[in-house]
C-alpha cells in the first residue's frame, strides 16, 4: 500500500522544513517559499515528534495512523485518534538533530 498519514502531523521535507499536515495526506509539497519539495520520498514520510523539547524525526510507512516517538515515547500524531490497531513500521531512524 501506498504510504499515507492519517490525521494531523509534522512532516520534514528532504530540506529540513517542517510543515504541518491533516487529514489524509498522500503527499505533500514544503510550503516553503523557495523550497517546495516533495516531503514524502521513496514512500516515507519523515515524521517530527511535536513534544516539548523532543524534536525526534522518525520515517514512517504504511498507513500511519499512529506512531510511537523513537526518543520519548509519546504518540507522534497531534489530533486525538481512536484507532490504534493499525501501526505503522519504523525502517530506520536518525537523530533530530541532524
Ligand atoms: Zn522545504
Ligand atoms: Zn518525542
Amino acid at each position: 500500500m501506498t504510504t499515507q498519514l492519517i490525521g494531523t502531523w509534522q512532516v520534514r521535507c528532504p530540506m529540513g522544513d517542517v510543515d504541518k499536515v491533516q487529514g489524509i495526506t498522500l503527499q505533500h509539497t514544503c510550503r516553503k517559499e523557495d523550497c517546495g519539495m516533495k516531503v514524502k520520498e521513496q514512500d516515507s514520510f519523515w515524521v517530527v515528534c511535536p513534544q516539548n523539547g523532543c524534536g525526534q524525526t522518525d520515517q514512517v510507512t504504511g498507513l500511519v495512523k499512529s506512531h510511537r516517538c523513537s526518543s520519548c515515547n509519546k504518540e507522534m500524531r497531534e489530533d486525538d485518534y481512536k484507532i490504534l490497531n493499525i501501526v505503522s513500521h519504523v525502517t530506520k531512524l536518525i537523530p533530530g538533530s541532524q
